[in-house]
């Protein structure tokens, strides 16, 4: 039996460690994920105003500009205290460039008055995929991981609000997890896993 030909498809991001997820939860499909910048695809602005838009904005910019079916992402901290902030500007919600330990200063500073049984918040994180630049079917994956906000930081592993989010559930903040542990409980990888369930399904 043959093996069916690799589609190539675009990752509309130009962050090094994401490509790498992406390729490896991937690798056993017949798919041939390249950056952005192989595929000569550069930044957009990201006007939209719900994560599903700017990742649909992101998608079909690379879609243009590669010729090539492209994967794009966006995902963030949505604190119900705080009517969904920082939401869409989570990477940068103590100001330019992104600073994890301002931004997660400046969290903790917002909440201090809301007591601990009203600090609820969640991980959100999309990834669509679009065949090509007009398509009206976009595939869209999500993923939604509930937490707390702590009053203090605890532990030091990954990057952005991992030290003040806290899964209730295994007692840890995402910043004491192992990152094996977190790679199953957290948004990206719910929306991942579900991407490789409907990805073969699709004629790409
Ligand atoms: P982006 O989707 O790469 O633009 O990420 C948006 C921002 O959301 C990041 O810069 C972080 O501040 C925050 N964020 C998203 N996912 C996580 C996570 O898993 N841990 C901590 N912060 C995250």
């Amino acid at each position: 039996m043959s093996t069916p030909a690799s589609s190539r498809l675009v990752l509309a991001s130009h962050n090094a460690g994401k490509l790498k997820e992406m390729q490896a939860m991937l690798a056993d499909l017949p798919l041939q994920i390249i950056s952005a910048a192989e595929a000569g695809v550069g930044d957009v602005p990201e006007t939209g105003l719900t994560f599903v838009e700017n990742a649909l904005i992101k998608a079909r910019a690379a879609c243009q500009a590669s010729g090539l079916p492209a994967l794009a992402d966006d995902s963030g901290l949505i604190v119900d205290a705080l009517g969904g902030a920082p939401g869409l500007y989570s990477a940068r919600y103590a100001g330019s460039p992104t600073d994890d330990a301002a931004n997660n200063a400046k969290l903790l500073h917002d909440l201090r008055d809301i007591p601990a049984g009203q600090r609820s918040a969640r991980f959100f994180a999309v990834i669509v995929l679009l065949r090509h630049a007009t398509d009206p079917q976009p595939l869209i994956c999500e993923g939604s991981w509930e937490g707390v906000i702590l009053d203090a930081p605890r532990g030091s592993n990954g990057f952005g609000y991992n030290p003040v989010f806290l899964d209730p559930r295994h007692g840890l903040t995402a910043a004491e997890m192992q990152p094996a542990l977190k790679n199953t409980l957290s948004h990206r990888a719910l929306a991942l896993q579900q991407l490789k369930q409907r990805l073969p399904a699709l004629s790409l």
